[in-house]
C-alpha cells in the first residue's frame, strides 16, 4: 500500500488543496512507494493564518510551559525510535544503524537541547547612564519559516524548529519533497502530545512552488534554510521584497588536512569515516583530502585498503555500513562528476562505479566509494560540490602550501586537521576559511557552539545563543533617569 504524506495546518492532517501529489521513491530500490502532497498558494496561506492565529497564545506562555512541550516531544521521539529510524533509513537509503543511532538521538537531542538551554538565554536586561534607564527584551519574531534538505530529514528539521518554537514563534516548516516521512511522523507526535494547533505547521511540496511561496510570504518573519547554495543565493533573492531575517546553511568542499606527524591510525579511520559516512551525503564531509608529500604514497594505500572493507548493501540490514544515493537526480549528477574526473586526467584509484546489488535492491541507486588523485585543485572536481562518496586526494610540501589549497574554493564550511603538534594545528585551525575547524577529530558537536559556514557556505549561525537571538527581535525601552 502507499504511504500518503499529507500537509499538517493547524492542528490537523489536510490533503492539498490540488489535490496533487508527487512520488516518494525508495532509493534502495528505485521504486515509488508513497506520495507526498505538492502544496500550493492555498495550503501556504492557510498554512500561514493558522501560524499567525496560533502566535499570541504561544508567544504569551512562559518559557518553561513551552519547553516542557519540546520535552513531551523529544520523549515521544524517543519511544518511537524503531520506527522513525525505519522510516528514514527507507526514505533515504541510509543505513538502519546510521538513522538508530545518530539521526533519530539527534533529533531528541535538539528538543531536549533547546528545552533546556533556553533556561540560561537572558530575554531581559537593563542599561542604566547617567540620562536614562534602558530595558533591552529580546521577543518572538511570529511566523518562521525552516525549510530543510534530505540528507539528514529529521536531525535538521528539528534542528531548526526547537529553537524557534522555544522563543515563542509559530512556525511554517518545509522538508524536502524527496524525503518528507519524518516529518510527517513528528507531526503525529505533535497532535499526540496536545502541541496547540497552529503552533507547527508542515507543508510538502516542491521547492520551486511550495518553498518560493514560503520565502515570498509577508507574514513570515525569517527563513532558515538549510540546502545547496545556488538555491540559498534565490532565497535571498526572494525575501529581498519583505525584507526577511535569514539564516542561510548551505554547500561545502571540505578540506581534511594531514600532517605526517599525525596519529595515524586515528586519523585513517576517522578520515574513512568523514569522507564516506551517509555515502558522503554530509555537508560536513571531507571531500577533498590534503596529505604531506611524504606520507602520501602510504596513505594512499591504507586508505584505499581500509575503505574497501566498508560493508555496502541493503539500508536495511544492520550489518550495513553504505547504503544507497538518496535521489535518482543526485545518482546521476554523482557518476556525471567521475566521468568529468576521466577528462579532467584524474586518475581513480578506488571505486568510480555505480553497484548493482541482488535481489531487493537491484535496481537501487547505490555507487561505490570513490578515490581520485592527480586532478589540480582549480578542476571542476575540486572546486563544486559534488554530496556524494568521491573523495580527492592532493598532496601538499608545507604548511603554508596546505592552507593555500584548503582555502582554495568558494566555500567556507568545515574543515578537519590532523597533526600531534598544538602550535601547528593553532597556527593552521585560525588561517582556514571555514566556520568549524574540527583538530584530530570530526562531526563532535557541542549544541551551544555557533555553526555555519563562510563565504559561499552560509549566512549566519545556528546552534546555542546564536540560533535564538536569529529567532528573536530585540526592542530597547528608553526612559530618562
Ligand atoms: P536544495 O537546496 O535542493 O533543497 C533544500 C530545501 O530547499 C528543500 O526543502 C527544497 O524543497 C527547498 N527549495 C528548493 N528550491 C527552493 C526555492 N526556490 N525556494 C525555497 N525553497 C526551496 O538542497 P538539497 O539537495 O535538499 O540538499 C543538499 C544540499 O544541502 C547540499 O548542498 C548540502 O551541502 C547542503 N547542506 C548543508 C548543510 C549545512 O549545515 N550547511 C547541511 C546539510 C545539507
Amino acid at each position: 500500500m502507499l504511504e500518503i504524506v499529507n500537509n499538517f495546518i493547524n492542528g490537523e492532517f489536510a490533503e492539498p488543496h490540488n489535490k496533487e501529489y508527487l512520488d516518494i521513491y525508495e532509493p534502495a530500490t528505485g521504486s515509488v512507494y508513497g506520495k507526498v502532497a505538492d502544496s500550493s498558494s492555498h495550503d501556504i496561506y492557510r498554512a500561514v493564518e493558522s501560524a499567525k492565529d496560533a502566535f499570541p497564545q504561544w508567544s504569551g506562555l512562559y518559557m518553561e510551559e513551552r519547553a516542557g512541550y519540546l520535552k513531551k516531544i523529544a520523549a515521544e521521539i524517543k519511544n518511537r525510535s524503531n520506527i522513525l529510524a525505519k522510516c528514514e533509513s527507507r526514505d533515504t537509503g541510509k543505513p538502519i544503524t546510521l538513522a538508530s543511532k545518530v539521526d533519530i538521538p539527534r533529533a531528541i537531542e535538539n528538543f531536549n537541547f533547546f528545552a533546556n538551554f533556553s533556561e540560561n538565554f537572558i530575554f531581559e536586561s537593563n542599561i542604566e547612564s547617567e540620562v536614562s534607564i534602558n530595558s533591552v527584551s529580546k521577543q518572538a519574531l511570529g511566523v518562521v519559516g525552516c525549510i530543510s534538505p534530505w540528507n539528514l530529514p529529521l536531525y535538521l528539521f528539528t534542528w531548526k524548529i526547537a529553537p524557534a518554537l522555544i522563543v515563542g514563534n509559530t512556525v511554517l516548516a518545509k522538508p524536502s519533497e524527496i524525503t518528507p516521512l519524518t516529518a510527517s511522523k513528528l507531526a503525529e507526535i505533535c497532535s499526540d502530545i496536545g502541541l496547540p494547533a497552529g503552533v507547527l505547521n508542515i507543508v510538502n511540496g516542491s521547492g520551486q512552488v511550495a518553498g518560493d511561496l514560503l520565502v515570498k510570504n509577508k507574514n513570515i518573519k525569517a527563513i532558515s534554510f538549510t540546502g545547496g547554495t545556488d538555491t540559498g543565493k534565490k532565497i535571498y533573492q526572494n525575501s529581498f521584497a519583505s525584507l526577511k531575517k535569514l539564516s542561510l546553511e548551505m554547500g561545502g568542499k571540505n578540506p581534511a588536512i594531514i600532517f605526517e606527524d599525525c596519529n595515524y591510525e586515528s586519523m585513517l579511520k576517522t578520515v574513512v569515516k568523514s569522507s564516506f559516512t551517509n555515502q558522503g551525503q554530509i555537508c560536513l564531509c571531507s571531500s577533498r583530502i590534503l596529505v604531506e608529500e611524504t606520507i602520501f604514497e602510504k596513505f594512499k594505500i591504507d586508505f584505499c585498503n581500509k575503505i574497501s572493507s566498508i560493508n555496502i548493501g541493503d539500508p536495511k540490514n544492520d550489518k550495513t555500513q553504505f547504503g544507497s544515493i538518496t535521489s535518482d537526480e543526485q545518482f546521476k549528477k554523482i557518476k556525471h562528476y567521475i566521468n568529468l574526473a576521466k577528462n579532467e586526467n584524474g586518475n581513480i584509484l578506488l571505486g568510480g562505479k555505480a553497484i548493482q546489488l541482488q535481489g531487493r535492491c537491484k535496481n537501487g541507486w547505490f555507487i561505490e566509494p570513490t578515490v581520485i588523485e592527480g586532478l589540480d585543485n582549480r578542476s571542476r572536481l575540486n572546486q563544486e560540490e559534488i554530496f556524494g562518496p568521491v573523495v580527492t586526494l592532493q598532496s601538499f610540501k608545507s604548511e603554508e602550501e596546505a592552507i593555500e589549497i584548503a582555502n582554495d574554493t568558494q566555500y567556507g564550511l568545515s574543515a578537519t586537521i590532523w597533526t600531534t603538534s598544538h602550535k601547528k594545528s593553532d597556527r593552521v585551525a585560525k588561517n582556514i576559511d571555514a566556520g568549524v575547524v574540527w583538530i584530530n577529530c570530526w562531526m563532535v558537536r557541542d549544541l551551544r557552539t555557533p555553526f555555519g559556514g563562510m563565504k559561499d557556505s552560509g549566512l549566519g549561525r545556528e546552534g546555542g545563543e546564536s540560533v535564538l537571538r536569529f529567532f528573536t527581535e530585540q526592542k530597547t525601552i528608553c526612559e530618562p533617569k
